[in-house]
């Protein structure tokens, strides 16, 4: 009897134990999935996008006036976001007023100087294309002058088209209305300096913007056309040694969206001896053409009236065999076929740096 007592009592007991054991591991199980599910919100409220979602990350930073007409790649950012959102915005092509690129904020030193110094939104998304094949632009540098209409003739004749890049000093001798024929017949006229004197305008990065936006006002104002790209006197590594200074004046107008041209094709007038030899010049004008050079350098000021006669032969035989006469407009990759090899590192990096520019792919492919 008191052994049937003690069975019951320790089979009692038993069932307790187990009863107790099962709720308590219950209980652990509950605990363990409940601390799980904190971390995963807590994971989650950490980082909205999950790691996952990256295609999310930039919209609400890229500003809303974004232009439709910068294609993803110039505009920057939404194939690689970025960690912080002042990134993302100085990375982002941005539209400022008149049409123009955006100065940016919290300038200083030269930066700040000019804040209405900023070339048009580049045509094409900013998107630079290498020359198609047969195609040469012919530039003129530092006219207008007495020699511009009789330029004008010959191209008119031959329906070609060319690049004038200007200086100031000829428009006060009368030649200001030649700058704007130039545009009206559908030649593009760039900047290529105010005084043209090197050792003013190489002095400084102040001093260049200074001669440089008084042209750019210029011609603005001539033509009603706002120049988007220019020429450095003396070509861009000429006019004095490439240094320090060169290359922040390099940086800083591609900063503000102007580009340059400089030459891969030269027809040799700039020696005034060459420039007197009309035979000397096609001779030279048609081996650059025919080696693949783009842009020919030729001048058009006075002296230079064997050039002239010179392309009365090269137009109509170039276009006898195929090649186009075009005027540049901005969209041609400057770092293609070019011969200033010493600011050429300079260019490709502030173009590269630049939120406004992709340069094409050939030029990629070159620069690695
Ligand atoms: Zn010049």
């Amino acid at each position: 009897m008191a052994n049937k007592v003690q069975r019951d009592y320790h089979d009692r007991r038993r069932k307790k134990l187990l009863i107790r054991r099962t709720v308590m591991i219950v209980v652990c199980v509950v605990i363990v999935v409940a601390i799980v599910g904190i971390v995963l919100v807590i994971n989650k409220l950490v980082q909205p996008n999950g790691g996952d979602a990256a295609a999310n990350v930039d919209s609400g930073s890229i500003p809303v006036s974004q232009p439709e007409s910068i294609s993803s790649e110039t505009a920057g950012s939404s194939e690689e976001p970025t960690s912080s959102d002042d990134a993302v915005q100085t990375a982002a092509a941005v539209e400022g007023k008149d049409g123009k690129i955006a100065a940016g904020d919290n300038l200083t030193g030269y930066e700040a100087l000019y804040p209405d110094l900023y070339a048009q939104m580049p045509l094409n998304g900013g998107k630079l294309k290498a020359p198609e094949s047969k195609t040469v632009y012919l530039t003129f540098d530092d006219g207008p002058s007495v020699l511009t209409q009789p330029l004008l003739d010959v191209l008119d004749q031959y329906q070609a088209k060319v690049t004038f890049f200007d200086t100031a000093q000829p428009l006060t001798n009368g030649y200001q209305d030649l700058m704007k024929t130039c545009v009206e017949k559908g030649h593009a006229v760039g900047i290529h300096s105010y005084s043209h004197i090197y050792a003013n305008i190489y002095s400084s990065v102040e001093a260049y913007l200074d001669d440089f936006n008084q042209m750019y006002e210029k011609i603005k104002s001539v033509t009603g056309v706002a120049p988007r790209f220019f020429r450095f006197p003396g070509g861009s590594n000429g006019g004095g040694k490439v240094n320090e200074t060169r290359e922040k004046i390099i940086k800083e107008m591609i900063r503000r969206g102007f580009i340059y041209y400089d030459w891969d094709g030269s027809s040799g007038d700039a020696n005034a001896d060459i420039a007197k030899n009309a035979d000397t010049l096609y001779t030279n004008t048609m081996k650059a053409i025919h080696k693949d050079c783009n842009i020919i350098l030729m001048h058009n000021i006075n002296g230079k009236e064997a050039t002239i006669e010179a392309l009365k032969r090269i137009i109509p035989e170039a276009q006898s065999e195929g090649y186009t006469f075009k005027a540049l407009d901005g969209t041609l990759d400057p770092t293609h076929g070019y011969c200033m090899h010493e600011t050429l590192p300079i260019l490709v990096k502030a173009l590269d740096d630049s939120p406004y520019f992709t340069v094409s792919d050939e030029s990629k492919k070159k620069f690695g």
